[in-house]
């Protein structure tokens, strides 16, 4: 359906008002082709709003897929791979396989958005990547509207990352996503306090469905970990719904090994993790923010969240501009102490 002047508000999280003047969604791809042929205006493509700044008061057009199927393509004893529209809420798919049994995304419980966005950034989160799942990605290309799929390595995911902000950077529209996910996992708990609290729950829970069912005991552990990444989140991260944001705001640096030794040398209590490979160490964006004393900054109507630093909160009305202001002034205050560049990791149009 297409509507004309439309607030971006209730579908973005973020708190800024920005107004679209055409915005198309359906939940049918051939509709989605038929609507673009005939149409010439430069549009955005939106999901659940929750990585995006629009910079501007508005925007010529925003379309949006908002198909929210999920088709058993094939299954094995050992694996399921699933095909999911790109319009259904990330978190319903996550509360779907944990309560089929199947093993892949539960570390991933609750993070906003869509489907169709998860592969962009390659979300992350508690020592899980979708990209461990992702079994391959399909669309359109924007250019001639032709049907796209890539498989997982065509997509080039790194962290935070994928060839859908590189090289395909706002020329596709994903629609579907195929997830390859296992009937016989194992559960991923080494991260942070996640073990001790996951085991503390799980002691709390009588086995009655557990020991003598491989599935329902499956769908108890994965049942069990999604309430543990729940809780954790929110006792941490702000709800959009209460306090405007996109999450993290800045990517955690990626450094060279010399380079997080380097600064490890000048700041002996710099956190620094493994990287993806051998050369590479992954820096806490939050750490470099706190201690160039900006956790909790506040500046007029926008801030630094108070729990998490990588966070940049809207405390009601604040203007994309004020949000780019703090943007620049945090990387400012971190390039000055660390020499370290930060990335946004935001979306903005
Ligand atoms: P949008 O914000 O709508 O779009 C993001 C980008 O993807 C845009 O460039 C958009 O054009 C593009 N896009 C969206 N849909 C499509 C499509 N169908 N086809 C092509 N391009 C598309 N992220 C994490 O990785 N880990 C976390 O733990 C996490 N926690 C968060 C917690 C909070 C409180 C918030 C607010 C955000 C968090 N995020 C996290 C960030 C965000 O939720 C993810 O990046 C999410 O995948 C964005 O999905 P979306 O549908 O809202 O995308
Ligand atoms: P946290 O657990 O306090 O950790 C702080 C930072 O240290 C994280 O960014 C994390 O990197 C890194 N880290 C901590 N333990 C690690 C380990 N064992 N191995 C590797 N890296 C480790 O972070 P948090 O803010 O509460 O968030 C918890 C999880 O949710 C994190 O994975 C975070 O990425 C994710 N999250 C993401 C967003 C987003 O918008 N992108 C928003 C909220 C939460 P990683 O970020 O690489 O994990």
């Amino acid at each position: 359906m297409l509507q004309h002047h439309v607030s971006l508000l209730p579908f973005t999280t973020f708190g800024v008002n920005t107004l679209a003047q055409d915005f198309f969604q359906t939940d049918s791809v051939q509709e989605m082709i038929d609507f673009l042929s005939a149409y010439s205006t430069p549009y955005v493509v939106l999901g659940g709003g929750s990585n995006i700044l629009f910079t501007r008061e508005k925007v010529s057009a925003v379309i949006r897929m908002d198909n929210k199927e999920i088709e058993l393509m094939h299954q094995t004893p050992e694996q399921v791979l699933v095909r999911v529209g790109a319009g259904m809420v990330w978190d319903d798919f996550v509360n779907f396989s944990v309560k089929q049994g199947w093993y892949g995304v539960e570390n991933l419980s609750a993070i906003p958005g869509t489907v169709g966005a998860a592969p962009v950034q390659n979300i992350g989160a508690y020592g899980v990547e979708v990209s461990d799942c992702i079994h391959s990605v399909q669309g359109l290309f924007r250019s001639n509207r032709e049907r796209m799929e890539l498989d997982a390595q065509a997509c080039k995911f790194a962290y935070r990352d994928s060839i859908f902000k590189r090289e395909l950077k706002d020329q596709t529209i994903i629609t579907h996503v195929v997830f390859r996910l296992r009937k016989n996992g194992e559960l991923q708990l080494n991260y942070g306090a996640v073990k001790e609290e996951y085991l503390r729950h799980r002691r709390l829970i009588p086995s009655a469905m557990g020991a003598s069912s491989g599935d329902l005991a499956a769908i108890e552990d994965l049942s069990v970990l999604r309430e543990v990444i729940i809780a954790i989140r929110n006792r941490k991260l702000p709800d959009p719904k209460v306090m405007g944001n996109v999450g993290s705001y800045f990517k955690n640096p990626v450094v060279s090994v010399k380079q997080a030794m380097a600064l490890q040398k000048l700041f002996p209590e710099l956190p620094v993790y493994p990287g993806k490979d051998d050369q590479s160490r992954k820096l806490s964006a939050a750490w470099l923010i706190e201690q160039v004393g900006m956790k909790g900054y506040k500046m007029a109507r926008v801030g630094v969240h108070k729990l998490q630093p990588l966070v940049l909160v809207n405390y009601g009305m604040a203007t994309a501009g004020e949000i780019l202001a703090l943007e620049n002034l945090v990387a400012l205050n971190v390039q000055s102490k660390f020499g370290i560049s930060l990335e946004a990791e935001v979306n903005k149009y």
